[in-house]
């Protein structure tokens, strides 16, 4: 046999293991039945995977060690490989993650995983007592809203369910030494969560699995550019995060010019879903309005906003839009404080949110690639 044959039939082997990432406690159940074990293993397994955070099967003390060898020639765990770090000045920290693509599983969303690599971005923001991890569920987008860097990307491909799960474990891992008590999540890094809906929600119910991950959900949000097909399956999940959508306009005519999503699924559509939405006692809606200077942060737009939104149980974030590369400009602070004092003086609880890491490209809409394009301030190069 030459080490090219010898090569590939390791190669050969490696591709044939299972993908363990991702999978619920059902599915691991199964898996370990198929092994000719007892389903009881395939608890075990989730069980280390996610509480106790380990990936290496030779760790997995809980299993006797027959089958801790066994599943280190037929399974796999696959965390995203960190491939660079970019610190912001404000200890935010966004991260370039290299997904392996191929592997020879379904993932616990029902997709086969078979995509090619790919790159996204995690960003992990560390506050006192606290971090919030924001996650791609795309890598790239379709969706093509204007005001975001992700959208120049196109959609590059789906992401699986433990490629989600997978980057919160690596943004964890990797702060392991400074992590706080509470960790946050939020959908709202590359991609549309609710075009990807399978693979996220069955991620959503390992982070939120307090058996699991053990996120609550009260700490998790999912940012949705509006798909109600969507939002309707989401109402009816018995887990799932808080919802925020993704208005960025005040009326139609302006929505459709920023998000020309809003032609297929217009605002009087998308607020009569919002109304028809089952919140829990604790949870509001929460609107994202990203204010794009000079063509959304009127007094008027404000009061429209205020109009659309004033009867449902709901807080609008302003996000004072971040210069990039696209040609919007950043809205003066006096007509932020402005659009913010009509929307409380209506009656609506509003918020002003700067987003962090703007120095390292971290911030909301600008998650793409921007390392191919410019050196940013990089730091430890993963090994
Ligand atoms: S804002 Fe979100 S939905 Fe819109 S293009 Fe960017 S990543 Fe996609």
């Amino acid at each position: 046999m030459t080490p090219e044959t010898n090569r590939e039939e390791t190669a050969g082997k490696k591709a044939a293991r299972v993908e363990l990432l991702g999978k619920s406690p059902e599915e691991l159940a199964a898996f370990a039945e198929s092994l000719g074990e007892r389903a009881y293993r395939g608890r075990q397994i989730y069980h280390a995977i996610y509480a106790e955070r380990k990936f290496d099967f030779a760790a997995m003390t809980n299993l006797p060690a027959a089958l801790r060898e066994r599943l280190g020639s037929e399974a796999q765990i696959t965390l995203p490989e960190i491939q660079r770090r970019y610190r912001s000045e404000d200890g935010t920290v966004r991260y370039v993650l290299r997904l392996a693509g191929a592997g020879s599983s379904d993932n616990a969303g029902g997709a086969r995983r078979s995509e090619a690599p790919a790159t996204i971005e995690t960003v992990f923001m560390p506050e006192e007592n606290r971090q919030t991890i924001c996650v791609s569920t795309q890598a790239g987008c379709a969706v093509d809203c204007g005001f975001c860097l992700t959208a120049t990307l196109g959609l590059i491909r789906n992401l699986t369910a433990g490629e989600i799960v997978g980057q919160v474990l690596a943004a964890l891992g990797d702060n392991a030494a400074a992590l706080k008590p509470q960790t946050n999540i939020v959908l709202m890094g590359q991609g549309e969560p609710l075009l990807n809906y399978d693979a996220v929600v069955a991620a959503l119910r390992v982070l939120l699995d307090p058996g699991a991950i053990a996120i609550s959900p009260k700490h998790a949000t999912l940012s949705t550019s509006g798909i109600l097909p969507g939002i309707e399956r989401l109402a009816c999940e018995r887990v799932r995060p808080k919802l925020a959508i993704s208005l960025n306009a005040s009326s139609d005519e302006q929505r459709d010019q920023v998000m020309p999503i809003n032609r297929k699924y217009p605002l009087a559509d998308l607020l009569a879903a919002c109304k028809k939405y089952p919140l829990r006692p604790w949870e509001r809606l929460t609107f994202e309005y990203v204010l794009l200077g000079g063509f959304n942060d009127s007094p008027e737009d404000a009061r429209r906003v205020a109009r659309l939104v004033g009867g449902l149980k709901a807080k609008v974030n302003l996000i004072p839009w971040n210069p990039g590369e696209l040609p919007y400009e950043k809205p003066d602070a006096a007509r932020i404080e402005e659009f913010r004092r009509i929307l409380v003086d209506k009656g609506v609880l509003a918020f002003v949110r700067y987003s962090r890491g703007q120095d390292v490209m971290a911030a909301c809409g600008q998650l793409a690639l921007a390392e191919t394009k410019a050196p940013l301030a990089q730091i430890s190069p993963a090994p």
